[in-house]
């Protein structure tokens, strides 16, 4: 029999979600999920739409090479392993319906919201938390809100912190060792029920790729991300795939 090519797709099982960068379908075994990333490109609140071509194929290799080395820094993650050129095995989770923004550099509604001008260096990094939530435009939420609506516990939340930190970290320099400033991204974390522990812990869910953070080339201050398809800059195709390059993924 002829073997797979990297490019044909698995035999999936039921689709259980379809958003606008991703299809999640059931996987094989119990537990887990496929999930196939799209060409589909979205904005403000998917009102504007398009595509940037072969975006899948690098969010899935982006994703792939940044959840491996984040697991070997002991941050543990859904992902099992990638399957083909556009999807990825990974463990079913429990979403935590939060997007936890990171920022060390201003950019973007932070910049919009504060009338602070873009690129200027955080004395420090920022956590932020949005409630996901489409319809509402995934609103900016304390952590009040966080604990006193139960979307997270204390210990949840503390967690969340240090995971995120450790993430930045890590990512700053990895990104920085290939002439990339990574300015601010977005995660989310997902619940998984421990039989050892007898009760529920944390990992870090979903994906990391150039369509939730911000990439700047460290000499030109050169956009190598999403931001190139929301202000309409163009050079979309080549900037992801220059990510990709200097990450060293073959596409
Ligand atoms: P901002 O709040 O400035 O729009 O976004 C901050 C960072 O989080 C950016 O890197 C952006 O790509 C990411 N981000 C924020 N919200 C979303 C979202 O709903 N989807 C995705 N893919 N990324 C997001």
């Amino acid at each position: 029999m002829p073997s797979k090519s990297p490019t044909e797709e698995m035999p999936k099982g039921e689709k259980l979600y379809e958003g606008k960068a991703k299809v999640l379908f059931r996987g094989e075994d119990a537990g887990t999920i496929v999930q196939y990333f799209k060409d589909d490109a979205t904005a403000f609140n998917a009102q504007k739409k398009g595509t940037i071509t072969g975006k899948g194929i690098i969010n899935n290799k982006v994703t792939e090479l940044v959840m491996i080395n984040l697991a070997r820094i002991g941050i543990p993650t859904h992902f099992i392993k990638r399957l083909n050129d556009r999807e990825q095995l990974v463990r079913e989770v429990e979403i935590v319906p939060l997007e936890v923004i990171v920022r060390n550099v201003v950019a973007g509604t932070m910049a919009k919201r504060l009338g602070i001008e873009e690129g200027r260096r955080l004395a420090r990094p920022i956590i932020e938390f949005s409630l996901k939530d489409d319809d509402l435009g995934d609103p900016l939420i304390a952590e009040e809100h966080v604990l006193s609506l139960e979307l997270a516990d204390d210990e949840e939340l503390s967690e969340i912190f240090d995971m995120t930190h450790q993430i930045n970290d890590f990512l700053r320099g990895f990104f920085a060792s290939v002439g990339i400033e990574l300015i601010d991204f977005k995660l989310e974390y997902g619940r998984l029920y421990d039989e050892d522990e007898m009760g529920y812990c944390l990992i870090l869910a979903d994906e990391f790729s150039p369509d939730n953070c911000r990439l700047w080339d460290i000499e030109t201050g050169k956009k190598l991300d999403k931001d190139r398809f929301r202000r309409d800059l163009g050079g979309e195709v080549e900037a992801y795939e220059e990510v990709a390059r200097r990450l060293g993924i073959a596409l």
